[in-house]
């Protein structure tokens, strides 16, 4: 069967009538231009949009599928020019009876499923055209709702701190959804997180991860995505590969090294010190406070099964990949000049030799593109909302690019 690259979150700036669907996201984020970039520069070849129960994202679509620009597919989900599906989804929040706030992605094979979600979920927000929203349903009841639509549920980013099942809302995910938790086949591991991680809980085990980019702008999409065992790029086949069904199965992670991440270690909130003691830290190492935001890697520490992963026979491999954006001295000229020499940035991170590299942005970009690719950069760990970084080594002195 054929391999696909998909990223399964990317969220909407403005509709095409440029009305604000995700206020902190990039304004050129629309429907169409999600698809163009997925095609044409990043080589994916579906991609979830998660804000497509907004009512102005609904009439984009409807147009779309008017124009003859998108074409609803058999399996379900929309082919794009022939060069991307996508599939419509919906993210939204949620709140446990005793607190507990958490993201959910919902993904639907048809837009009419989407549209009676959308009307449902409508009575419950506060604004229906604004992505993430809170619904105030528990978890479980969320999931419920959803599978009326006839949905396909992942949990999202599922180990950050104060918007996520591990994070926030308990130990289990078994403990939040009851027996529904049998409905769910997989969840999104966020960017904080590995399978590594995610395989020292044991409750994981059966189910299959997701690296997504939850991509704000256009450029940070696929930052993570999966590779995909399916027989055509359509929602029916991928629900099958969520479940592992026939063959169908998510055959390769790629993410970022998760201590890039923004919640990766436990962050102060007194002083601003990320953690370095090792995990898991509750209080900080340099002022005492115990007003921290946990760090991803502490919390999974702190509520794991097993003292090292245990990786069923199921689980492909995850491949580290730093994106163009974190490699130092690559700015928006030289990004362009990459992906319009090499056809995607796929092509430059994990195919181009670092001669071709130097022959388009220069020696020095190249070696430090080929030594992220190696994982010879030294990183600097993120936490509290704040990315890892990609670091120079020069001559044994290591310093931040731009410093
Ligand atoms: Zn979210
Ligand atoms: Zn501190």
């Amino acid at each position: 069967m054929p391999l696909y690259a998909c990223d399964l979150h990317v969220h909407i700036g403005r509709s095409a009538s440029g009305r604000a669907v995700k206020i902190t996201a990039a304004r050129d984020l629309t429907f169409e231009n999600i698809a163009i970039e997925c095609a044409q520069r990043k080589g994916i070849e579906m991609v979830g949009v998660i804000d497509c129960a907004s009512p102005p994202v609904i009439s984009d679509i409807e147009a779309l599928i008017e124009s003859g620009d998108m074409v609803p597919q058999q399996g379900g989900g929309l082919r794009y020019k022939e060069a991307v599906t996508v599939i419509l989804g919906a993210e939204f929040e949620t709140r446990e009876p005793r607190g507990g706030l958490s993201h959910h992605l919902s993904y639907f094979a048809k837009l009419d499923d989407l549209k009676g979600f959308s009307e449902a979920i409508g009575k419950l927000v506060t604004n229906r055209e604004l992505s993430s929203q809170q619904c105030g349903l528990p978890a479980r009841q969320l999931l419920s709702l959803a599978l009326q639509h006839h949905a396909l549920f992942v949990p999202a980013h599922c180990f950050t701190p104060h918007r996520s099942i591990y994070g926030a809302c308990g130990r289990r995910a078994s403990d939040v959804f009851g027996d529904a938790w049998e409905q769910i086949p997989a969840i999104e591991l966020g960017l904080s997180a590995d399978s590594y991680l995610a395989d020292r809980i044991a409750e994981l085990d059966d189910r299959t991860f997701l690296s997504n980019s939850d991509a704000h702008s256009l450029p940070r999409i696929a930052r993570e995505y999966n590779i995909l065992d399916l027989q055509a790029p359509t929602f029916e086949e991928l629900t099958m590969a969520l479940w592992r069904q026939q063959g169908r199965r998510v055959v390769a992670n790629f993410g970022l090294d998760p201590r890039l991440g923004k919640y990766h270690r436990t962050f102060c909130e007194e002083c601003e010190f990320i953690a370095a003691a090792p995990p898991p830290v509750f209080a900080c190492e340099r002022c005492d406070s115990r007003k921290v935001t946990l760090g991803v890697l502490d919390r999974i520490v702190q509520i794991a099964d097993y003292d090292e992963p245990q990786i069923p026979d199921h689980r492909g491999p995850y491949q580290y990949q730093i994106p163009l954006q974190f490699v130092p001295g690559v700015g928006a000229v030289a990004l362009n000049k990459l992906i319009n020499a090499f056809g995607s940035e796929m092509a430059v991170l994990h195919n181009a030799t670092q001669r071709e590299l130097g022959q388009t942005v220069g020696t020095k970009i190249a070696r430090l593109i080929v030594q992220a690719r190696e994982g010879k950069l030294p990183l600097q760990v993120g936490g509290g909302g704040r990315y890892g970084k990609a670091l120079i080594e020069d001559n044994g002195q290591v310093s931040l690019p731009g410093l």
